[in-house]
């Protein structure tokens, strides 16, 4: 039996993502390497499911085998009984580390470990040489299961209740701190809390386009920029509005018709096959056309997961392909130092022929 075929058996069995395992385990055969260390968290709860802080899984030779302590090891039986499960104490840096007759002489580790674990790394694989796999699992992550889609939607439709109810909540004399608060008690209160720290923006400050909410107050006259993700099964939404106020100036009233008109072009030209850079092109060059491309100084989007910022980025250049499932956010977006900043931003999903925008709320 091939070291792929026995990865895969070793994968098998309820593991919602055995087929990323597998494909990960076939990355690391096909890379020549003896094994692969995975410490990142994420990326080890989307090879297996299990979400532990203190862990790290070992993939190489149709081998598996997730390293924990004591605390953890009953639950992860317990939730992956399909794991092969050992004490992470075997990594202690002391002694180098044995798995039966296999021979660990190229090894795999994520370049985003502290110099401490690639020290503890150097010291149980004495005679190994390291290659970054990071990329391979960040990859794979990119494109979602069905059932991360599923939360995913499901953290987006939360995010959209959360906006809904927190406009009816907003008042005048409130400061941005107080309106991010009433956003976040309700991510508590409904979910799991925030996947990022809101952002709170009332009129100029949305210039900033990471502005840190603060003590200024809301006349109810001014534009209100609001950027939030909420947390729900372990996935995040990310979403941008604006409360436009009733008498924006005309110069918002432009600037904010040319964002949306950037954002809804994105949307439309979404599909599998074109690269992240040409969508990103897409919005740019419009706004750029527009007057107002040295005003879009980010990129128009990124991947959403169980991290806020994931693979693909829709960043100028990108050469990476869109495929379905991925999920990506569309958030043009333009800031005019001093005086405003508009940013409309939307999670999709790319489906076989174009995408579903998941995010609902009112644009
Ligand atoms: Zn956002
Ligand atoms: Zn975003």
């Amino acid at each position: 039996m091939s070291n792929n075929r026995k990865a895969k058996r070793a994968a098998s069995g309820v593991n919602p993502f055995a087929d990323r395992l597998a494909a990960f385990a076939a990355k690391v055969e096909g890379r020549g390497l003896d094994a692969a260390v995975v410490f990142g968290q994420s990326n080890i709860r989307c090879l297996t499911g299990v979400d532990c802080d203190n862990a790290y899984l070992l993939v190489g030779g149709g081998k598996v085998v997730f390293y924990t302590d004591f605390r953890y090891s009953p639950a992860v039986r317990r939730t992956a009984p399909w794991l092969k499960v050992d004490d992470i104490k075997k990594l202690n840096g002391k002694r180098p580390l044995r798995l039966g007759s296999m021979k660990l002489e190229k090894i795999g580790y994520e370049s985003s470990i502290t110099c401490a674990r690639l020290q503890t790394l150097k010291k149980v694989f004495p005679k190994a040489r390291f290659t970054d796999i990071l990329g391979d699992v960040t990859d794979l992550r990119a494109v979602k299961t069905q059932g991360e889609v599923a939360a995913i939607r499901a953290a987006v439709k939360l995010n959209d209740e959360i906006w809904a109810k927190a406009m009816a909540a907003f008042r005048p004399g409130m400061t941005e701190r107080d309106m991010a608060r009433v956003i976040k008690h309700m991510m508590i209160d409904l979910g799991e809390g925030e996947a990022f720290e809101t952002i709170v923006c009332v009129g100029r400050n949305a210039a900033e386009c990471h502005h840190v909410p603060d003590d200024t107050v809301w006349n109810g006259r001014e534009p209100v920029l609001v950027d939030m993700g909420v947390r729900l099964g372990g996935y995040c939404s990310d979403m941008t509005r604006n409360i436009v106020p009733e008498r924006p100036s005309p110069l918002y009233k432009k600037v904010y018709a040319l964002v949306l008109e950037a954002n809804r072009r994105a949307i439309a030209a979404a599909k599998p096959g074109m690269t992240a850079g040409d969508l990103d092109k897409v919005a740019r060059s419009f706004l750029e056309r527009n007057g107002f491309g040295k005003a879009f100084g980010h990129s128009l989007g990124h991947g959403v997961g169980v991290d806020i910022h994931e693979k693909p980025a829709a960043a100028k250049g990108s050469k990476t392909k869109l495929e379905p499932g991925m999920t990506v956010t569309i958030e043009p977006g333009v800031y005019l130092e001093g005086n405003l900043g508009v940013r409309i931003e939307d999670l999709v999903v790319i489906t076989e022929d174009g995408c579903e925008v998941l995010s609902a709320s009112g644009k």
